[in-house]
């Protein structure tokens, strides 16, 4: 494979030539070299965007890691293929191949190591924040060892942050483990071990950071599910690197196409803002991108709302409440509340008036929503008779 920017380039163009109505090229911005970064927007145009979960691929950041060019690649030529229709139809896809050009014309590590370099503060971080990505998914390429890895870095211990991105990474081992590539599952702390190495040495900073960190302002504003992962230029080659980060890559983006089960509607699972799966404090909205406005309101404001509490003063009578002091919102939020097995509902109430809900269920249990207009402060509670 021809690893230089030229080729890249050459490909990505001759992609949206042969594409014309699925692939868009854009120019993000230019590099402090003079050069231009690219996007690549992949989507079925004929669907309307409001429907559609969004999700972003950056891939080298760290312009040495030359196993990212075949990856990216392999997952293009999937993106417009026949196999990729549904993810096309219900996804805006945006891959942006070379994020640190100056860095990989040098095959350079290249854009600062442990902060966000200007490039990424001036044109990726304002892309995410603009489509408010749904899902971001960085690549790296290890050039030692044999270690493939994805990496749950990105998560607080709200919600159910730390079970969900490891059900996404899991989904993705397991993709990739079936056709032959054996990734591990890491998270940060795993990471600074250097375990590429035979004997990892002892973390030098207990509280090591990721280095991507474009990653972490889109966790911490739009609470986007961000994943890293690294494939491996040192014992794959090119059309293996390919093969393997494609196998990796596609259970995730199949997430976004699913309904997960504790979820109403289908897409990225990132929408338990506070609270569990038992009971929580839910993105609402008729379409994907109603949801996406809400969750990135409400994480924003995530602070200003207690977390959600569920009680049962009888066996037929359950009470969810939550208590918000922020600033109006201008969303709506759902409180969901997770009912065993499947009984019939009387009645539901929202601070005392009758109000509508929306559930699903499974063998064992319903989901039971309830949406709360754009509120102000105060307090919000669900009472459910069974
Ligand atoms: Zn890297």
């Amino acid at each position: 494979m021809n690893l230089s920017l030229e080729a890249v380039e050459k490909n990505t163009n001759k992609l949206a030539v042969n594409n014309p109505g699925i692939v868009e090229l854009h120019s993000l911005g230019i590099s402090a070299e003079g050069r231009d970064i690219n996007a690549v927007y992949i989507t079925d145009k004929r669907v309307s965007l409001a429907e559609k979960e969004v999700a972003v691929v950056m891939g080298l950041r760290h312009g040495d890691e030359v196993g990212v060019v075949p990856a990216v690649s392999s997952l293009l030529d999937w993106l417009v293929s026949e196999d990729g229709a549904e993810i096309r139809r219900r996804q805006l896809v945006i891959v942006i191949p070379v994020v640190n050009p100056d860095g990989f014309i040098k095959q350079e590590f290249g854009a600062p190591r442990d902060m966000i370099s200007d490039t990424e503060n001036k044109y990726i971080l304002p892309l995410i924040l603009e489509c408010q990505a749904d899902m971001l998914l960085d690549i790296h390429s290890l050039d030692r060892g044999d270690l493939e890895a994805v990496i749950t870095g990105h998560t607080t211990h709200l919600g159910e942050d730390d079970l969900i991105h490891g059900i996404a990474t899991g989904k993705m081992a397991e993709g990739a483990a079936a056709a032959g590539y054996p990734y591990v599952i890491h998270t940060l702390g795993v990471q600074s071990r250097a375990p590429w190495l035979s004997t990892p040495r002892p973390p030098r900073n207990p509280s090591s950071s990721y280095n991507n960190w474009v990653c972490a302002p889109a966790y911490e504003q739009l609470h986007s599910l961000v994943i890293g992962m690294e494939v491996n230029s040192f014992s794959l080659n090119d059309e293996e690197c390919g093969n393997s980060g494609l196998a990796a890559i596609v259970p995730l983006l199949q997430l976004g196409n699913t309904r997960s089960f504790w979820e109403y509607a289908p897409g990225y699972p990132n929408r338990i803002l506070r609270g569990n799966i038992h009971i929580s404090l839910r993105a609402s909205g008729q379409n994907a991108a109603e949801r996406r406005k809400s969750r990135a309101e409400l994480w924003q404001k995530r602070e200003f709302f207690s977390d959600p509490i569920k009680i049962m003063p009888t066996t037929h009578n359950i009470k969810a409440s939550i208590e918000y002091s922020g600033e109006p919102l201008s969303n709506a939020f759902s409180i969901c509340c997770r009912i065993r097995g499947n009984p019939g509902i009387k009645d539901i109430r929202l601070n005392g008036t009758k109000t509508d809900y929306y559930m699903v269920a499974d063998n064992c249990s319903s989901f039971v929503f309830v949406d709360v207009p754009p509120a102000v402060a105060g307090a919000y509670e669900v009472s459910i008779d069974l």
